[in-house]
């Protein structure tokens, strides 16, 4: 089974630690677009080419971030997803397939940090690791406070400006905004917005925050065209832009 570890363990206990990433990805190609990537930006990497080995090396090298393909030859990579949560909250990040949209909510709600959609480029791929990474010491618990574009989400006084400005919006507005503010940069599913604003709605009422969000958008003169707070990612759910 190919599997290969690079460079060499003894290299991570030196003095400059590196991040170590495992990338479990069947296709030779991508593997080696992620390796390159992921080197380029100062990362160590770990390599598997199927489920069966990304899940040892994700247990028995403790990674500090996961990149996961979800079509493997031995599996579904949603399988060593949910086998890992059971015991780890390492940072993963799933590359999807175009129109996968059902695959990517099921990842997001199997504990996925976030998703990208092949093909993808360099940039892209780190802007969300570093988001996943990034969030992962936000949980840990500083006072939430997200600002980005001129927009100011105050989570401890409850308050939102844009450009200096008070907004006020409507508890379920604020409701929705204070969960993208809390996880910024992230997408979150629409069962997981409903679930925190509306907890007795069903996901057929995922139309309660379409129309929500609508107002949010308006009342920050954002558009779901060109957002540049509130980005809509179809079939899936919605994400704040952060500046980088
Ligand atoms: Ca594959």
């Amino acid at each position: 089974m190919p599997c290969k570890a690079f460079p060499h363990d003894s290299a991570r206990s030196m003095t400059q630690k590196n991040r170590l990433a495992l990338i479990v990805e069947d296709e030779p190609a991508i593997r080696r677009f992620l390796r390159a990537t992921l080197v380029a930006n100062g990362y160590e990497v770990l390599e598997a080419a199927t489920l069966h080995a990304g899940l040892t090396l994700a247990k028995g090298e403790a990674p500090d971030v996961v990149v996961l393909d979800l079509g493997l030859p031995d599996g579904d990579g949603l399988e060593l997803l949910k086998t890992l949560r059971q015991t780890s909250t390492v940072p993963v990040l799933v590359l999807s397939a175009r129109d996968a949209e059902s695959a990517k909510v099921a990842a997001l709600d199997a504990g996925a940090d976030d998703y990208v959609t092949k093909p993808f480029g360099a940039d892209e791929l780190m802007a969300r690791l570093r988001v996943a990474l990034r969030h992962q010491v936000q949980v840990s618990g500083d006072a939430p406070r997200f600002e980005a574009h001129g927009l100011v989400v105050d989570v401890v006084r409850r308050q939102v400006t844009l450009h200096g400005g008070a907004v006020h919006l409507s508890p379920k507005e604020y409701a929705i905004l204070e969960q993208l503010a809390r996880h910024a940069g992230k997408v979150l599913t629409h069962r997981h917005l409903l679930g925190k604003v509306w907890p007795q709605a069903s996901a057929a009422d995922a139309q309660y925050l379409r129309v929500y969000v609508r107002q949010l958008r308006q009342k920050l003169g954002d558009t779901a065209e060109t957002p540049r707070y509130i980005a809509t990612e179809a079939g899936v759910g919605y994400r704040l832009l952060t500046d980088g």
